[in-house]
């Protein structure tokens, strides 16, 4: 065995096969992978097999359609049978929300050019014999569905890596991972220790303990699951064709064709987690006890609307471990802070996600970015508070909602109050409904009272609708506060700080006292980040950007970060008030004894003092689009500031506000979020953020905005006024002219203030202009919409600059 290779994965299951393949395919000859037994001695050998594209996020979609299609490839290459049937494979809809879930994945799979449609029950009564279409509303079918045969897909991939000159070694367990001065890693085994610039964790069942040798903790937890093969069925043996593969989302089951009988699994209600203490590097080719009562419920139901199964003789019961991350997605990327040290972990679904994930692995390793936006996938979407126990309650929470739907509005119970500030209670008492994002509560809307705040789950507007409406009247009118110790915060200090800054940021850097809002482009020009950042002095900058992203710009900002630069995540040392609204510098001049007048404190100031009678970081800026200030002040002073907020605020009617409000609120003034309209799938000429780019200087992605700058971008972000009563966009729904989609949507909702239903969406630019009639696709149902010019609220920013 060599003892240096350029990348060592560990994990011989369909991940790590696809990660070394694609590794070698781009020209990474110098890449080893170490399997402990045999190849496929994890989860791998006993899948089911069954390969379909859905999944709730588009580019994981699009990934899944790219790994079917790649088998073929494999197969060629590696002369190894993957045993594939592209049988096509249906979604069925049995009940009225389902049937509206699968409209909006239509929605989605047409921008896609996925070749989804929709088949009536007698159709799918005629495609597969064994179903009884009565239960059924109708069904989305998808050419790309089918399965195959899981161990030889893993075979496949490993022979085409060696083929592309890649190696692997079988019988050679990882028991160490040691980190040399110089970032690189000793990975040592009984057969010798290898020297590897980069390592990957691809363990699967065993992913947390190849973690905890280098003290990496990771959120996920392999959990037991069923499947069953019946003996032979007549209507099966004697169909001129395979049939299709199939999933019932209410029944929570999945089934195809298995030799002359049929092959059913499904997730149970109730899930078992398997070994939460450490699986066994013992275990192996075996499998666990079936357990037919866990799984008898979902069965009965199988059997009422596959009648055959039920009447027919089981000939194995599979119950294998298989593991699962906290939202169902894969973990996938560079570890942020461990140099060098990449992660395939959590891939629930590898034999429809591997190929995808073996892709968006090499890109990135190889181009330094993928080709698509996979934050649905970044490991870095996850920090701290996603603890062993927490990984193990949410990955529970998973498995049981594998089929289980998740309405736009639904906020999921399990794992809550994991991070929260000192004054949940106090919101939780004044009726807020909170939400989690990166593992910390803050609020959605206010009800009246704890007793009022619930909703149900909906595509439509809900009860929140009229709250929500009552916060931005308060915003609009008087004066609303919002916590914002969600948003991340990132301190830079030190001689270097400016001109570091200048090179990893697009736009102007501001002076001292300033603030500035920049984009941070890839070495491709994609965005990577909308940042406000502030000068507090020539030395120390502090950036304000997405909470989600506070990992991931961590990680972006440590890479290459020079000497003469300190750096910190300090997003949980700083929690605050962000105060909105025309009577919102008539509340903050009663609680400071600075002059926060608007000659004395420009839009776009910021200064250390004293707020409330605690010392702050205080802000001139507003994402509501009022006149508004930031409050930034350390957690344990929150409460004090609370409090004088509050009795300072009482007689210019003051009110809390949440998110939902928020988010109704920058609509109005067409501003992007991160993770919705703002990704690295679009770039700064195509979200207009190229507008705050200082072209004067050198800056990280500047030749392609340039190159872009020179040609136009293809698409761009518009924002669309929608005919619509009763429900808004959720995101993701197809726009179209003629039937045909021009483009999609990337977040909207209903803009209180001015009544209307708006959404932003990334449109082909020959169809932006203002005025433009287009058609979005809500729930099967195509309403008109108009594409709007200047913002429809406040155009020129008169009250936010007043
Ligand atoms: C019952 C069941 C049905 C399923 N059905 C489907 C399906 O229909 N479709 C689908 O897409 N997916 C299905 N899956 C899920 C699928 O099996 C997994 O997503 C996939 O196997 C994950 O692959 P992996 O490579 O990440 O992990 P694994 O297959 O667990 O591979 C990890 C490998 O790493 C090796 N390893 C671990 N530690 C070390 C070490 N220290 N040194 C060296 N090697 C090490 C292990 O020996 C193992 O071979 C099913 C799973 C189960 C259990």
């Amino acid at each position: 065995m060599e003892t240096h290779a350029k990348v060592v994965i560990i994990g011989g299951g369909v991940v790590g096969c696809s990660i070394l393949f694609h590794l070698a395919k781009f020209g990474w000859k110098d890449v080893v992978l170490l399997e402990r037994d045999e190849l496929t001695s994890g989860s791998s050998w006993h899948a089911a097999g069954q390969i379909h594209t859905l999944s709730s996020d588009p580019n994981i979609s699009r990934l899944q359609s790219y790994t079917i299609d790649l088998y073929k490839e494999i197969e060629e290459t590696s002369g190894q049978s993957v045993g594939l049937h592209i049988t096509g494979g249906f979604y069925l809809a049995s009940t009225p929300e389902w049937y509206d879930y699968l409209k909006r994945e239509r929605s989605k799979a047409r921008y896609m050019g996925l070749n989804q449609e929709f088949i009536s029950p007698r159709e799918v009564a005629e495609r597969h014999p064994l179903i009884d279409p009565k239960h059924y509303h109708a069904a989305l079918w998808d050419d790309q569905d089918g399965d195959l045969d899981p161990s030889g897909a893993t075979y496949a991939f490993a022979k085409s890596a060696k083929v592309h000159g890649a190696k692997y070694y079988t019988h050679t367990p990882v028991t160490d991972t040691i980190q040399r001065p110089d970032g690189s890693w000793d990975v040592i085994t009984p057969k010798g220790n290898i020297n590897a610039e980069i390592i990957v964790n691809c363990g699967g069942l065993w992913a947390r303990e190849v973690g905890h040798m280098q003290g990496v903790h990771l959120p996920v937890q392999p959990m037991e699951h069923h499947y069953l093969i019946t003996d032979k069925i007549e209507a099966v043996a004697n169909h001129p064709t395979r049939l299709p593969a199939g999933i019932d989302y209410e029944a929570n089951i999945y089934f195809r064709q298995e030799g002359q009988g049929m092959l059913l699994g499904t997730y149970e209600p109730t899930s078992t987690p398997w070994k939460i203490d450490g699986v066994p590097w013992d275990f192996g080719h075996e499998l666990l006890p079936p357990d037919m009562d866990r799984i008898a419920e979902r069965l009965e139901m199988s059997f009422e609307r596959l009648p055959a199964i039920g009447e027919t003789g089981i000939k194995d019961m599979i119950n294998g471990p298989f593991t699962f991350g906290p939202d169902g997605n894969p973990m996938i990327g560079p570890v942020p802070g461990i140099k060098n040290y990449w992660v395939a972990v959590g891939v629930m679904a590898g034999f429809c996600q591997g190929g995808g994930v073996g892709l968006t692995m090499a890109e990135w390793m190889i181009d330094g970015e993928p080709s698509i936006d996979v934050w649905a996938m970044d490991v870095a979407r996850f920090g701290e508070f996603a603890t062993p126990d927490w990984g193990t309650i949410k990955s529970s929470e998973n498995y049981e909602r594998r089929f289980v739907m998740t309405f736009p509005n639904e906020t999921l119970p399990k794992g809550r109050i994991q991070k929260t500030t000192a004054i949940f209670d106090r919101l939780i008492a004044k009726g807020a409904r909170m939400g989690q994002g990166f593992g910390l509560e803050s609020a959605l809307w206010f009800a009246d009272g704890p007793e009022d705040a619930h909703e149900a789950p909906t595509f439509e507007r809900n009860r929140s609708h009229e709250y929500v409406a009552r916060e931005v009247k308060t915003v609009r009118e008087a004066v609303g506060g919002i916590e914002i110790a969600n948003f991340a915060k990132h301190e830079f200090k030190g001689p270097g700080a400016r001109a570091y800054l200048d090179i990893v940021l697009a736009g102007f850097i501001p002076k001292p006292g300033r603030v500035t809002l920049t984009p941070m482009l890839t070495p491709k020009g994609r965005l990577y980040g909308d940042l406000t950042v502030a000068c507090l002095s020539d030395e120390h900058f502090m950036l304000f950007g997405s909470g989600a992203m506070q990992e991931a710009h961590r990680r972006w900002f440590e890479k290459d970060l020079p000497e003469s630069v300190n750096y910190k995540n300090v997003s949980d040392d700083w929690h605050g008030i962000a105060l909105s609204g025309p009577k919102s510098r008539e509340l903050l001049q009663r609680i400071t004894r600075d002059d926060v007048g608007a000659d004395a404190f420009k839009f776009r100031d910021i200064r250390e003092t004293f707020v409330g009678d605690v010392p702050v970081k205080l802000v001139r800026i507003s994402f509501s689009g009022e006149l508004g200030f930031e409050i930034y002040c350390k957690p344990m002073y929150l409460l004090k500031l609370t409090e004088a907020v509050e009795s300072a605020g009482a007689d210019l009617g003051y009110r809390w506000y949440g998110a939902r409000a928020l988010m109704s609120m920058r609509l109005e003034k067409s501003w992007g979020v991160w993770t919705l309209d703002f990704r690295p799938d679009f770039t700064a000429a195509e979200s207009g953020m190229d507008a705050f780019i200082n072209w004067k200087k050198e800056f990280i992605g500047k030749s392609a905005a340039e190159a872009e700058r020179v040609n136009g971008p293809t698409r761009k972000l518009t924002t669309l006024v929608i005919d619509v009563d009763g429900i808004d966009v959720s995101g993701d729904e197809a726009i179209l002219i003629d039937g045909a989609a021009i483009g999609y949507i990337s977040s909207g909702g209903y803009a209180h203030h001015v009544q209307k239903s708006v959404a932003m969406g990334y449109i082909s630019t020959e169809h932006s202009q203002p005025g433009t009639r287009v058609e979005v696709e809500i729930l099967g149902q195509m309403y008109s919409a108009e594409i709007q010019g200047p913002p429809l609220y406040d155009a020129n920013g008169a009250n936010m600059r007043s």
